[in-house]
């Protein structure tokens, strides 16, 4: 008897590995490999939460109607255009199963989000990996690759594990580039980490163009990622055919009365932002004070440092590791010379600096 055969294509999949939490020997580390919010939860979503939480024998709200009128009201988007999913995670896996399948093409950057690849391998289409400029994204290079089999383009804005930033006028020329037959997927994972005048265009192109979805999520500023709420914006049409595969319930009644509670308040989120952008930029010119270390400009709640001298990624990952801090080492995604390290609190940064220097002068 033979053993039931997977499809070709998912057995080329890389399993998704996530950031730990906790050491190679078990200690319990404090976590800067999964870009999450270092001031926890808001307590108005844990409050709703336990509130919410009363009839566990009932299913949720499968059409997630008082969430998505809480995001039209917040971000004034239609509500009858929202697609929403277990994590934006499975929002791109959607997007994927939507309009891609065997013999099409899906394009993602080189230093992109590991979940592209896995998502488009496992319809069956054919990933196409596009090179960066110095660690960004490259319009030209992804508008270049385009060829009558592209289905989707994957672009995160900004971008993981780079945190580099693509800016208005470089998304509406790609977008412009693009046949209209092909989605562009603007993943915003990050985006609440941008200042305001730094606003991509994304919600205004999917709000008006035929073939634009931005993904979102409440994994990231609003310190969601337990409660797994990810959603996306697009066309009618689009999104009524994305609605078509998605798993009936997506989400549970907790997660989405927390995530009603976490849009609304704002204190919570300034606060966030402001301390992610003075603690990102004094981590970045601490690191760039190094010698042999650099920091990719970014605009998102970590930054991807750079070892090109004595000391390498792999040395300062286990470095941080023995000191108590989890990081994001990423020879799987082509960067072994590259550690991703999320904002943490001032206490954090400040102890991660003083690891890393240490780690230069033991070398120098
Ligand atoms: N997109 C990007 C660029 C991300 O970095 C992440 C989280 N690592 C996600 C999407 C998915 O987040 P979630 O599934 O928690 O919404």
């Amino acid at each position: 008897m033979t053993a039931p055969a997977p499809k070709p294509w998912i057995l080329g999949i890389a399993p998704y590995i996530p950031g730990r939490a906790t050491s190679e020997d078990g200690r319990k580390v404090a976590k800067l490999s999964s870009n999450e919010n270092p001031f926890g939860t808001p307590e108005a979503a844990r409050a709703a939460y336990r509130d919410a939480a009363t009839q566990l024998e009932r299913y949720p709200d499968a059409a997630a109607v008082d969430l998505r009128a809480a995001l039209a009201a917040h971000y004034g988007v239609e509500a009858d255009r929202l697609i929403y999913g277990t994590g934006s995670d499975e929002v791109l896996h959607l997007a994927a199963g939507t309009f891609a399948g065997p013999g099409d093409e899906i394009i993602h950057v080189r230093y992109g989000f590991a979940v592209y690849e896995i998502a488009t391998r496992r319809v069956g289409a054919t990933p196409v990996v596009v090179a960066d400029r110095d660690y960004a994204t490259d319009v030209d290079a992804i508008l270049a690759a385009v060829t009558e089999r592209t289905k989707v383009v994957f672009v995160a804005n900004p971008n993981n594990p780079t945190g580099t930033y693509s800016a208005r006028d470089d998304i509406a020329r790609l977008h412009a580039g693009l046949p209209r037959s092909v989605l562009l997927v603007l993943d915003q994972a990050y985006t609440e980490y941008l200042e305001p005048e730094d606003d991509d265009g994304g919600l205004e192109l999917a709000r008006t163009q035929p073939n634009v979805l931005v993904t979102r999520t409440f994994s990231k500023i609003f310190g969601l990622a337990s409660e797994r709420v990810g959603w996306g914006y697009a066309s009618a049409e689009i999104i009524n055919a994305m609605h078509r595969i998605r798993a009936p319930f997506a989400f549970s009644v907790g997660a989405q009365a927390a995530a009603i509670a976490a849009l609304g308040d704002a204190d919570f989120v300034a606060h966030s932002r402001s301390h992610n952008r003075m603690w990102r930029g004094w981590f970045a010119e601490q690191v760039d004070a190094l010698p042999g270390l650099r920091a990719v400009p970014s605009k998102a709640n970590f930054v991807l440092v750079l070892f090109e001298g004595a000391v390498t990624a792999e040395v300062a990952y286990k470095a941080l590791m023995a000191a108590g801090y989890a990081t994001r080492w990423l020879p799987g995604q082509g960067l072994p010379h590259g550690l991703r390290i999320t904002i943490g609190t001032e206490a954090e940064m400040r102890d991660v600096v003083a690891v890393l220097r240490t780690e230069v002068e033991r070398a120098a």
